[in-house]
């Protein structure tokens, strides 16, 4: 079994698929997606939500999420997350995500803390995932992943640190794939030739 993980592309694993109540779940800024591939089938979920990472709640006092929840991953971990939290620390209204990337590599403590925290919230959210279904690796992907060196190492130390037992050894792979890629990538089928292990 393989959980997919994806980084800030605008649309689901499960892309073609809408909420119960027909709400479009592809909405702009919903941008951490996730998977379950078992046996080179993806998991859709008897009600088309199966193996989702963004809406684990990982932080009890926030902050809300758009999905109507609090402490989600993607509420912490998203482009729009990030960019809004470094806009609050550096108090400029303005900033870029590329921006954001330049000032934590440049080492400013309160953006680099930012993308930590990211690290943090996707680390407690993989595991709680890996613990649930033990699968043997995990794929993370995604155009966020130029900024990964950012929030790699706490994702991995909070990985370690929440993964149960022999869960732990579950593989982080990184596999940087281009936006473009996602975005036509929505259909299952598409992800999963793109993704299941040659
Ligand atoms: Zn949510």
């Amino acid at each position: 079994m393989t959980v997919l993980f994806r980084h800030a592309a605008h649309r689901t694993l499960q892309g073609a698929h809408h909420q119960p109540g027909g709400r479009d779940r592809l909405r702009a800024g919903a941008d951490i997606g996730s998977g379950l591939v078992v046996n080179g089938g993806l998991v859709s979920g008897a009600y088309g939500v199966a193996g989702e990472i963004g809406h684990v709640p990982v932080a009890e006092s926030g902050p809300p999420c758009h999905c109507g929840g609090t402490g989600c991953v993607e509420a912490i971990a998203s482009t729009e997350a990030i960019v809004t939290r470094t806009r609050h620390v550096t108090g400029e209204a303005e900033l870029t995500m590329a921006q954001a990337v330049e000032r934590a590599r440049a080492g400013d403590p309160a953006v680099r803390e930012v993308f930590a925290r990211a690290g943090h919230a996707i680390g407690r959210g993989l595991a709680a995932l890996v613990n649930l279904f033990g699968p043997e690796r995990v794929v993370v992907s995604g155009e966020g992943l130029e900024a990964f060196g950012l929030f790699e190492d706490r994702l991995r130390r909070t990985f370690a640190a929440q993964a149960f037992g022999s869960a732990a050894r579950c593989e982080l792979l990184l596999r940087p794939l281009p936006f473009e890629e996602w975005a036509r990538g929505a259909a299952a089928v598409a992800v999963r030739s793109l993704f299941t292990p040659a």
